[in-house]
């Protein structure tokens, strides 16, 4: 059978942001309330592409290579919980357009090659825990996280000694030349 990989286009957090996120967390919610995701695994995930072999790998990077656009700046001012999923995430209350148009064009260019894609709306998010199947208080986000977002990546998702790792494979500025 050929090779294929777990894998996802994401945004990263900058390391002082996901330094103050931990803080954060580690401050508002108790062990009990789900499963922390390690802080190098902070991400906001533009879309799933689940297992894809080494050939649909190089076609999807040759598409992801050619999107032009500028970057934007994104608000990590909201947070929640979605018991169905069991996680607690952060996020923007309004999303910028060019989050919303990036992942948008990915999930095109994914489905268009043979990726199955879910019919619902992109949700976008930062999840902080897992296994969050408790109703839990959420505090009010009196925080105000943002930075600039000025490239994505394709990233590896493996299962490594009961521990989630993701590999960034490759990296795209956004721009519009
Ligand atoms: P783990 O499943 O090992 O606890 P994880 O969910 O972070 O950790 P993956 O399942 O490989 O690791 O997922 C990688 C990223 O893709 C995560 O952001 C995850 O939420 C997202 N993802 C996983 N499966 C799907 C799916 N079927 N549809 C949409 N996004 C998904
Ligand atoms: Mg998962």
């Amino acid at each position: 059978m050929p090779e294929s990989k777990r894998l996802f286009f994401a945004i990263e957090l900058p390391a002082d942001i996901q330094t103050q996120v931990i803080h954060w967390r580690a401050q508002h919610f108790p062990p009990e309330a789900g499963r922390p995701v390690a802080a190098a695994n902070l991400h906001l995930t533009l879309a799933f592409l689940g297992e894809i072999s080494a050939e649909k790998q190089r076609a999807l990077e040759g598409l992801a290579g050619r999107i032009r656009q500028p970057g934007f700046t994104l608000h990590l001012d909201d947070a929640g919980q979605w018991l169905r999923s069991r996680v607690i995430w952060l996020g923007s209350r309004q999303p910028p357009r060019g989050l919303l148009q990036l992942a948008d064009m990915l999930r095109a260019q994914a489905s268009r090659s043979g990726c199955y894609q879910s019919p619902q709306p992109f949700h976008p998010h930062i999840t902080l825990l897992r296994d969050a199947s408790r109703a839990v208080p959420i505090p009010p986000p009196g925080f105000r996280w943002s930075f600039p977002v000025s490239e994505f990546a394709l990233y590896e998702s493996q299962f490594i000694q009961g521990r989630t790792r993701y590999t960034p494979l490759n990296r795209w500025t956004l721009t519009t030349e």
